[in-house]
């Protein structure tokens, strides 16, 4: 058990709407207007909403930029007896957004730290995917290019719970374009768009037919992408995967991974060695 010590301020981790601005909770709108001070990730885009409340507590900037410094800082100034509402752009801080940092070093100096729940765009759009929620994983952003992102994939390509992506609209295509070639095109899939706004759209479909769909319709709006879990039909989703080297290891090299690791990841999807890969990729080259 941490001890808390009473004279210390509060750090309250609050949720914000991922759209709609009815969905704050009384209890958060009564604590931002009581606490000394709010950690906004932007607090240009805070502001509009404490306006829309009717709330007049003082704002300060703290993001994935100035963490390193300003955590500390907040941490002094929670020591000293005041409280703070930590908040991000939209949803719950510390899920794909700053606050979990803050949160770390709030319970190593023994500082309280209570959550104000509200909305999150990860669960919402689970919950109305029409996929299993008994259990799942959130993935979150995928790295961007390279290495990770195929390791990350390829780590999560036989797990059986549901798997929860977020999404920017203008690497929607590409991502599910990747997720069809490493998880097959088969699995039940849902495309959560612009929860809790005037535009908001559930596409549920198989990972084959949301690829098709947008790559056909330009993706607009913020995307929570939900894809079923294995379900033992991964023999399946394998069989579908190319099965020429040359064509893997161009499509490793497409997404900025280095030669050599993409003569690897070839290799290894293959079941080959990468002596092999390099001997196929020469006589390729040579013309044979
Ligand atoms: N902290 C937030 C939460 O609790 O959901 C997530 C913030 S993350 C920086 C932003 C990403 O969340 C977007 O790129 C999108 O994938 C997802 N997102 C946020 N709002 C959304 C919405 N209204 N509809 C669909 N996805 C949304």
């Amino acid at each position: 058990m941490d001890s808390e010590h009473s004279q210390y301020g509060t750090l309250y981790l609050s949720a914000t709407p991922i759209g709609n601005l009815e969905d704050m909770t009384y209890r958060s709108v009564r604590i931002l207007s009581e606490v000394d001070l709010i950690a906004a990730e932007d607090t240009r885009h805070t502001r509009k909403l404490l306006a829309h409340y009717d709330i007049h507590t003082r704002l300060t900037s703290y993001h994935e930029h100035n963490k390193l410094a300003k955590g500390p800082e907040l941490i002094g100034y929670l020591l000293s007896g005041k409280n703070l509402v930590c908040v991000s752009d939209a949803g719950l801080p510390g899920i794909a957004d700053p606050g979990s940092h803050l949160a770390q070093l709030a319970i190593e100096a023994g500082i309280r730290v209570v959550p104000l729940p509200g909305a999150n765009a990860a669960l919402s759009a689970l919950i109305c995917s029409g996929l299993d929620t008994t259990m799942f994983t959130f993935i979150g952003f995928l790295p961007k290019t390279g290495k990770k992102r195929m390791e990350l994939l390829e780590q999560i390509r036989y797990r059986k719970d549901t798997l929860i992506f977020y999404e920017a609209p203008h690497h929607l295509q590409q991502t599910l374009q990747e997720l069809v070639n490493i998880l097959g095109e088969g699995r039940k899939a849902a495309a959560a768009r612009e929860l809790t706004k005037h535009y908001e759209e559930f596409r549920r479909d198989r990972l084959g037919g949301l690829c098709a769909w947008y790559r056909e319709h330009e993706p607009r709006g913020e995307f929570v992408l939900i894809v079923e879990g294995d379900t033992g039909a991964a023999g399946a989703a394998k069989d579908m995967l190319p099965q020429d080297p040359v064509e893997i290891y161009e499509a490793f090299l497409s997404r900025n991974v280095e030669k050599k690791e993409a003569m690897r990841q070839a290799a290894k999807q293959l079941g080959i060695s990468r002596r092999d890969v390099y001997r196929i990729l020469l006589e390729k080259e040579s013309g044979k």
